[in-house]
């Protein structure tokens, strides 16, 4: 059964299975997602996901043992606050908001924690910690990374042919929200983001085998006007939105099985 953990009595917390439970973290940043996507695009996302788990667990694998904490909205967005109301919490500060949490969990008896992240930025950060639990405390942090769906097949179906540098605040994250909450995007502003100074080359390249610590300025629209954001979201609709959270819920769930088969002993 899943349930949200903010829901829950202290009687009912008591009960619940601490070996077996999964406490599943929706994990969001507050940053700008170029003109037409609201500041908690992230958060918005991460608790769109977290829902259609719920819904799809509910459906298939009703017994499957699995509590949803509340959203954490602020993350690590560095590269994101030199646009308006981008807010990020410094490294060593988020680190230390997800390990109280994580200790927390342990000092009640959790021993797998899933943290669903959909913010590329925060994904370092989950990285270390989850070593760090594991190492010290045997603690099993799971990490979801929504961006690693990003290259899927429902992803590539829908969007458009030509638009290749689609991610943060393009195509795909517009759809999500439009399929969400359609009222919060503004599409009439929307334009495209290009990594104009990586591109032409073969090695230095935004995730390539070389890199920089990019800042969000690097993406420009086509006269370098710096926009923010990576992607054409002119063509995005609610419809390819449902069908790419859908093709992500069928991934994740099929590693919620494996996390549930997991065992320490
Ligand atoms: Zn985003």
């Amino acid at each position: 059964m899943v349930r949200y953990y903010r829901e829950l009595t202290r009687l009912e917390m008591e009960a619940v299975d601490k070996e077996e439970t999964v406490v599943l973290i929706p994990i969001g940043a507050l940053e700008q997602h170029g003109n037409q996507c609201p500041l908690g695009t992230d958060e918005i996302i991460s608790e769109a996901v977290a829902r259609r788990i719920r819904e799809t667990l509910d459906r298939e694998i009703p017994d499957y043992p699995m509590l949803i904490f509340p959203p954490v909205p602020v993350g690590l967005s560095t590269e994101h606050v030199n646009f308006c109301g981008s807010i990020t919490l410094k490294p060593d500060t988020f680190y230390h908001v997800l390990e109280d949490i994580c200790r927390g969990l342990f000092r009640h008896g959790f021993k797998k924690i899933a943290m669903l992240n959909c913010h590329g930025g925060n994904t370092p950060i989950i990285q270390v910690l989850s070593r760090e639990l594991r190492s010290e405390l045997g603690l099993a942090v799971f990490m979801i990374n929504c961006g690693v769906f990003f290259g899927n097949q429902a992803v590539k179906d829908t969007v458009t042919p030509g638009n290749v540098w689609d991610f943060h605040g393009g195509e795909m994250e517009t759809s999500m929200i439009l399929a969400e909450r359609p009222e919060l995007v503004k599409m009439e502003t929307a334009q495209a983001g290009i990594p104009r100074k990586f591109m032409g080359n073969r090695s230095l390249t935004v995730y390539g085998p070389i890199t920089l610590g990019w800042v969000s300025e690097e993406w420009e629209t086509e006269d370098g006007t710096p926009i923010g954001i990576g992607g054409d979201p002119r063509g995005a609709t609610a419809e390819k939105g449902e069908q790419i959270y859908q093709s992500f819920v069928g991934s994740i769930v099929d590693g919620l099985k494996e996390i549930r088969r997991w065992k320490d002993q």
